[in-house]
């Protein structure tokens, strides 16, 4: 439990929330109450409707989703889910001295153009530098679902945070678990990191680098998005969809009865002609044929190709998009 020193309200908080925002007034504060002020929000555009249609719309266009999950599909559950990200801007201008692989070519053949009887790899010094602005967006939640940790946030779109929005669509707005000073630091590390890639396209070995890291702008962004559960035939499938675009961010959704059927219709065609390869490897062997090696592997690889489809046909799990 905490208490807002800004509206003297309890609320409840989890363990390691440390940035807080106030369930009933909306400010962000720390734990010793001293106010955030740098709290954005990207706003709703896709109301719960809204983003049930897109949903179905989306998943109805899938490889193998039933025909009628539109008009069947029916919505169990909605839920608003505000997640905190942090996002700085860093200057890196990293220096860097190196080697890379390098080669001398000797005595080119005549007949073959490019082609060389010698060729003599060395390692070359190689030096230089990089000056890159790194927007770096941190999830400020441990617990959070990976495709909606890497879901594009349209971060141009911000604006300030308006507890009212929020309280629109019921939205849970989710605490920070991490302090402004413990973003800047992963920040300039993940910065750091960017630069070390860009550094080792150049050259293979770094011998020595200087970085000039410096964490700009950061601010703490709240994002909302529908978390959705749908239930078509006797099975529940869930969803969750970005309610500023109204992007898929994940999905599970049935596949149709048509759908699975093909597939073992499919395997057991494969499963026939793999049976028929083998057999005819065998056969010529006992003729004592020579290579009939190829038959046998190509057959058996056919017959597990043909168990792994009809198997995929047969099982009734949901299929799963993401990004
Ligand atoms: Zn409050």
């Amino acid at each position: 439990m905490a208490r807002c020193a800004f509206c003297d309200a309890d609320f409840q908080t989890g363990p390691g929330d440390i940035l807080l925002v106030c369930p009933y007034c909306g400010t962000a504060q720390t734990t010793d109450g001293v106010k955030f002020t740098d709290h954005y929000m990207i706003r709703v555009h896709f109301d719960q409707h809204e983003s049930q249609t897109t949903l179905l719309d989306w998943v109805s266009k899938q490889l193998g989703a039933p025909e009628d999950l539109p008009a069947k599909a029916r919505f169990l559950q909605a839920e608003q889910i505000w997640y905190p990200f942090w996002i700085s801007s860093v200057d890196a201008d990293t220096t860097y001295s190196g080697l890379g692989r390098d080669a001398h070519f000797h005595n080119e053949w005549p007949q073959r153009r490019g082609a060389y009887k010698r060729i003599e790899y060395f390692w070359k010094p190689e030096s230089g530098q990089f000056v890159r602005r790194h927007e770096i967006n941190v999830a400020a939640v441990k617990d959070i679902d990976s495709d909606i940790r890497g879901h594009p946030i349209p971060t141009r779109a911000k604006e300030y945070f308006s507890h009212a929005h929020a309280e629109e669509f019921d939205g849970k707005v989710l605490h920070s678990n991490m302090t402004l000073e413990q973003a800047k630091s992963l920040a300039e590390k993940i910065a750091k990191d960017k630069q070390t890639q860009l550094v080792l396209q150049e050259v293979d070995k770094i011998e020595s680098r200087e970085d000039k890291l410096e964490v700009g702008e950061t601010f703490l962004i709240h994002v909302p998005v529908w978390e959705l559960e749908y239930r078509y035939g006797n099975r529940k499938y869930k969803a969750s969809v970005s309610a500023p675009t109204g992007y898929v961010i994940e999905s599970k959704y049935p596949r149709s009865m048509a759908f699975r059927a093909a597939g073992i219709g499919v395997g057991l065609i494969m499963l026939l002609i793999g049976a028929g390869l083998i057999a005819l490897a065998l056969d010529l062997l006992s003729l004592g044929a020579i290579l009939p090696g190829g038959g046998l592997i190509s057959g058996g690889l056919l017959i597990i190709l043909s168990l792994i489809l009809m198997y995929k046909g047969a099982s009734r799990k949901e299929a799963k998009e993401g990004m």
